[in-house]
């Protein structure tokens, strides 16, 4: 295979079966895909979904979904916050089933980790499924016993959004340099975590920011926030602050 081969060649199209599938808060679904044969990935990377129309199956669109899970791990894992009315949002909630066979393309994207020895200390923010890509970078890099400080600012709006906060609490339970930071942006009155938004519980709990590595996903509004925060506030170097937009 030559060097233009190699870089011409099409994103492969792999079928994966539904293994797993409940919703986890409102309007949050997570699903499991049994790995298909073939298929790795990075942690950070993402999937292009092949999404039928509810209506008309053969009317299909893509739909990228960030894999949750860590490569180590035997299943892909994807959370979804459902925008209602998107073609998205309506295959997940009312079709998409145990049993089923999906089409997608894959592996996508370069919200990887950078080299170890690049980056001494991380700093993960996410807002609601933004999540998923930061589970996985965190799972796998525990996994592969990295001992660097990690932090993870994970903030939904209400009580009722929340989810996974126990898998992370546990993960950050049994490992010391793991600490998690769960945030509300519009709590209950007998909520007892943070509030407010990402970048300033970031600021409450972390001590020297200017030393952190930054990995952002969510909303593009709430990711541009966070970029100008730590490229002019935290003075933290552009080559140390990525990001994805879910838009
Ligand atoms: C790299 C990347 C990774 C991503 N990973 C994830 C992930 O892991 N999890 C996740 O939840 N999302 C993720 N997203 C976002 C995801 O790809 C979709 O954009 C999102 O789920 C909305 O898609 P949709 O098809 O439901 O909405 P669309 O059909 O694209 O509609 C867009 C908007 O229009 C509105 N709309 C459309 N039709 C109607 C209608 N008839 N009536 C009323 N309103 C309507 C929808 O509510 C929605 O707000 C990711 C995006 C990117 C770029």
């Amino acid at each position: 295979m030559t060097w233009l081969s190699l870089h011409i060649m099409p994103t492969p199209t792999f079928t994966a079966r539904c293994t797993s599938y409940r919703k986890i808060a409102h309007d949050v679904y997570e699903f499991t895909l049994a790995t298909p044969q073939g298929f790795s990935f990075q942690a950070g990377q993402f999937v292009m979904f092949q999404v039928p129309l509810v209506e008309s199956r053969s009317d299909v669109q893509g739909r990228a979904f960030s894999i949750a899970s860590a490569p180590s791990e035997p299943e892909l894992l994807f959370v979804a916050k459902i925008k209602q009315g998107g073609r998205a949002g309506r295959w997940i909630s009312e079709v998409l089933t145990v049993g089923d066979d999906v089409l997608f393309q894959g592996p996508l994207g370069n919200f990887t980790l950078a080299p170890k020895a690049q980056e001494q200390q991380l700093l993960f923010l996410a807002t609601c499924s933004g999540v998923a890509p930061l589970r996985s970078h965190i799972v796998e890099a525990l996994h592969q016993g990295d001992t660097r400080p990690m932090d993870l600012v994970f903030c939904v709006r209400k009580d009722e959004d929340l989810f996974w906060a126990d898998q992370l609490s546990a993960l950050a339970q049994a490992h010391a340099n793991l600490h998690l930071h769960l945030t509300l942006s519009q709590p209950s009155s007998s909520w007892k975590g943070h509030t407010g938004h990402v970048q300033d519980v970031a600021e409450e709990v972390i001590g020297n920011l200017a030393e952190r590595s930054i990995y952002v996903c969510g909303g593009p509004e709430m990711v541009k926030a966070v970029r100008i925060r730590a490229l002019e506030q935290w003075k933290i170097p552009k080559e140390r602050v990525h990001s994805e937009d879910y838009v």
